[in-house]
């Protein structure tokens, strides 16, 4: 599904972020990359929906190079959920979710009970919060619009950089019981970023552990534990 062809970037400066990478991911597997900070990890995900271009190598999204794809198709296709998402301050909870369908061609009701079931598969019930604006939700309820946001256009990739990293860790963790429920109801091709360890062994059908510029290990949680 998602497949990384000795991929390198350096950036102008002349940081070498990823050298050489290589990796496969398939359809349906959630992938973690964990690390420390620097390692590389936001610059391998952001190349995915070509938010950053590769200096060398490719990368191939069922089987087709992304280098000719269209960016804005490209990101119809892929989710994107980032550590603080931004949502439309004037907005209702509704209303920011409702906005991709709307602009995916569904007529305004369509978009809106679209928006009402992917809150309610999230965690968030419409009816209490769909009516509200961003700054009436905690953070932990702000992720959570930011992932129903993300699924609206009912992409086939997630790409996930640190969603739950802002949130406490009570909540934090509630919310990646709820995501790992979520994905084997929807079985999405995610690539989740975090720097949480715990988290990355808890979420990860295999993680990607980086070590400087690369992938390190690659493995399934039982392999990674056992690892010396
Ligand atoms: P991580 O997500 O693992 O924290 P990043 O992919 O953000 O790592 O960064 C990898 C390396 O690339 C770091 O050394 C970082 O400082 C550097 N880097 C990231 N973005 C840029 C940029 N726009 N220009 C120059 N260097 C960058
Ligand atoms: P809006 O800015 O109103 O959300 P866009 O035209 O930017 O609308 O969004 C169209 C599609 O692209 C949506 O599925 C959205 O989630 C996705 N998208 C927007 N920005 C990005 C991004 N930086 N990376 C990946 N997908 C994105």
């Amino acid at each position: 599904m998602i497949r990384f062809e000795h991929v390198t970037k350096r950036y102008a400066d002349g940081t070498t972020a990823v050298d050489d990478l290589s990796f496969e991911v398939a359809e349906g597997e959630l992938v973690t990359l964990v690390g420390p900070s620097g390692c590389g990890k936001t610059t391998t995900m952001k190349m995915v929906n070509r938010l950053i271009e590769p200096t060398s190598g490719r990368i191939l999204l069922d089987g087709a190079d992304i280098a000719s794809a269209d960016p804005v198709e490209l990101r119809r296709r892929i989710g994107y959920v980032i550590q603080q998402v931004g949502l439309f301050p004037h907005r209702t909870v509704l209303d920011n979710t409702a906005t991709v369908p709307h602009l995916l061609g569904r007529p305004r009701k369509q978009a809106r009970d679209r928006a009402a079931e992917l809150l309610e598969l999230v965690g968030l019930d419409p009816s209490v919060y769909g009516d509200r604006y961003p700054d009436q939700l905690s953070g932990g309820q702000r992720q959570r619009v930011g992932v129903a946001r993300a699924l609206a256009a009912d992409p086939p990739v997630l790409l996930m950089d640190e969603p739950f990293g802002a949130v406490d860790p009570v909540v934090r963790e509630h919310l990646q019981t709820e995501f790992r429920t979520l994905q084997e109801r929807l079985r999405k091709t995610v690539l989740f970023v975090t720097h949480d360890i715990e988290e990355a062994v808890r979420l990860g059908d295999r993680i990607a552990v980086y070590g400087q510029g690369g992938i390190e290990q690659f493995d399934p949680p039982a392999t990674v534990l056992g690892a010396p």
